[in-house]
């Protein structure tokens, strides 16, 4: 059984003007593409694997045989983290979070505007490509990045919304402005789904 790219759950144009139809496009149907079918080329040398989630996978790396083990970080990690990617956003979304998660954000950053603010400098510094993270460890959110497409899940840390920092998430319409691709993409965020990984992350 090979892994499958998820249909993207929206059109391609749904996100604009936050993010752009041509960038979602890319996005998804060649990027996304591209880490599915060469996770999948690695899994083809160790068939024995491909019974396992791709959270499975890249949750525990050390366990990987070595010749796949860095494909699997990379590819795996990229289909793990855009899957989760494309839940995480809607149109129509954005605003004020709601529910358990809202509480939680103003328990440990104050206000939803300094958690925003702490985010976005957290991965404008994120430096090259990679993801700025929110995650929830010992009882506490908490903003992490991460290089290339590693996932926290490789370190233990369950994620509970993430934003891809590549310049391929942006460079269509945001050029090198990654501030502002990061200030407009809090319009898309789907908090429905954010407490629901939320409420996970807490079991
Ligand atoms: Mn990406």
């Amino acid at each position: 059984m090979a892994y499958e790219l998820p249909p993207l759950p929206y059109d391609y144009a749904a996100l604009e003007p936050f993010i752009d139809e041509a960038t979602m496009k890319l996005h998804h149907d060649k990027h996304h593409q591209a880490y599915v079918t060469n996770l999948n080329g690695a899994i083809e040398k160790h068939p024995e694997l491909g019974s396992k989630s791709p959270e499975e996978l890249v949750k525990n790396l050390a366990s990987i045989p070595e010749d796949i083990r860095k494909v699997v970080q990379n590819h795996g990690g990229g289909h793990v983290n855009h899957t989760l990617f494309w839940e995480i956003m809607k149109p129509q979304g954005g605003g004020a979070p709601t529910g358990d998660i809202a509480a939680q954000i103003t328990a440990d950053f104050g206000s939803f505007e300094d958690f925003k603010k702490q985010f976005n400098e957290a991965a404008t510094k994120q430096f090259g490509s990679g993801w700025g993270w929110l995650v929830f460890d010992g009882g506490k959110l908490k903003i992490v990045t991460t290089a290339n497409q590693d996932s926290p899940l490789s370190q233990g840390l369950y994620p509970i919304l993430g934003n891809d920092v590549w310049e391929h998430a942006y460079y269509l319409k945001y050029q090198n402005k990654r501030p502002d691709y990061l200030a407009a993409w809090w319009n898309v965020v789907n908090w429905d789904e954010i407490n629901k990984r939320f409420a996970t992350a807490k079991k």
